[in-house]
């Protein structure tokens, strides 16, 4: 039986079926980084293509941040995998249909996700880790930003919420 399994791998390889299907696997979850919240018992796994920088000026994140803006990065949810505190994490909704999850312990913001856009998360990326090489690639509610804050780059705009 194990002789024949082998076989069988090996066969697949010659018809280039496993490799194909080994590198497609290697490239949804190659890991692109990790965080963590400011206690640091909530820690987590970024797994995929590193997705878009996005700012939002909104009053809401203004508050939740206690800062000029958030950045936060669209993902999808099994991109993330939790290594540790799933049960630290906590929500608030300010708006409705829409949560705010951050840590119970420490405070810190985590990621949102909206009911009607199921299955999507936009996590803080301030809580990752190390360098990620990536940059702001847009602002969104400039027309609440901070007036004591300046955008120093060139990337768009909006007054309002980011055209979808
Ligand atoms: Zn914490
Ligand atoms: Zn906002």
């Amino acid at each position: 039986m194990v002789v024949h399994a082998v076989h069988n791998t090996r066969f697949i390889h010659k018809r280039g079926r496993m490799v194909t299907h080994l590198n497609q696997d290697a490239a949804a979850q190659a890991e692109i980084g990790q965080g963590s919240c400011l206690c640091g018992g909530i820690r987590y796994r970024l797994h995929g293509a590193l997705p878009d920088f996005e700012a939002c000026h909104c009053r809401h994140c203004q508050k939740a941040q206690g800062g000029p803006f958030v950045v936060v990065a669209a993902i999808e949810e099994p991109a993330l995998q939790w290594l540790a505190g799933e049960d630290l994490l906590t929500a608030y909704r300010a708006s409705p249909g829409k949560e705010r999850v951050f840590c119970r312990r420490c405070g810190s913001p985590i990621f949102s996700r909206r009911e009607d856009a199921p299955g999507r998360i936009r996590l803080r990326v301030g809580t990752l880790d190390g360098a990620t090489g990536a940059s702001i690639a847009s602002h969104a509610h400039v027309a609440s930003k901070a007036d004591w804050f300046a955008i120093d780059d060139d990337r768009p705009q909006h007054a309002g919420s980011r055209p979808s």
